[in-house]
């Protein structure tokens, strides 16, 4: 394999991205200036480095020091620890903290559940997610908010994380509620503007 061929087939496992595309991307970066190419080898390598996984909400975050383990929005204790709102990714939550109609928790499962899917649990975090609401239980968590997205996948992903939570949802007296009930059918969290947002919020059930 060649360096177009094996940069090609990187490309090409990133999500959304087709083998046409990725071919396309490898073309352009052979046309940029030999400084660019090295600054973005060397942004890819700083990644790793500077930006760690949040020990609780398992989001990304840029890291001060080497002993940052909980991000901003986990240690910050003027927010509301009692509420807790499940993403299916990063960039999910991104969009709903810079609507800034949230002032709870958060906590990243990392993907989605697949329907007919034989091994739900090796696609999202749903191990650390009981580890995470046992410990946020004995704290005073009172609700889980559903923030998956409003589309088959989604509903799948919440059904299958609702039943497997369920015990501790029981035991701790945790109410669930659906963020995607004020959306419209087939809304993706990450296009969602600060209005619908902030009535789905307020309409969840
Ligand atoms: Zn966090």
């Amino acid at each position: 394999m060649n360096s177009i061929e094996k940069l090609t087939e990187i490309f090409s496992h990133f999500s959304g991205i087709g083998p046409r595309q990725a071919r396309r991307f490898v073309y352009y970066l052979l046309t940029r200036a030999d400084s660019t190419l090295g600054e973005l080898s060397q942004h890819i390598k700083d990644l790793k480095n500077d930006v760690v996984m949040c020990t609780d909400c398992k989001r990304f975050f840029e890291k001060k020091n080497d002993k940052t383990t909980l991000c901003k929005i986990c240690s910050d204790q003027t927010r509301d620890h009692s509420t807790l709102m499940l993403m299916q990714r990063d960039i999910d939550l991104e969009s709903v903290e810079k609507n800034g109609s949230f002032g709870g928790i958060y906590f990243v499962l990392g993907g989605s559940v697949p329907i007919l899917e034989k091994e739900p649990e090796k696609r999202i975090r749903i191990k650390e997610l009981k580890t995470f609401l046992e410990k946020k239980a004995k704290e005073g968590l009172k609700e889980i908010i559903l923030g998956v997205n409003w589309n088959p996948e989604g509903e799948n992903t919440g059904d299958y994380v609702v039943r497997t939570i369920e015990p501790l949802t029981a035991k701790y007296k945790i109410k669930i509620s659906h963020l995607g009930k004020g959306l419209s059918m087939g809304t993706e969290l990450e296009y969602t503007d600060p209005e619908t947002m902030k009535n789905a919020l307020r309409n969840r059930s």
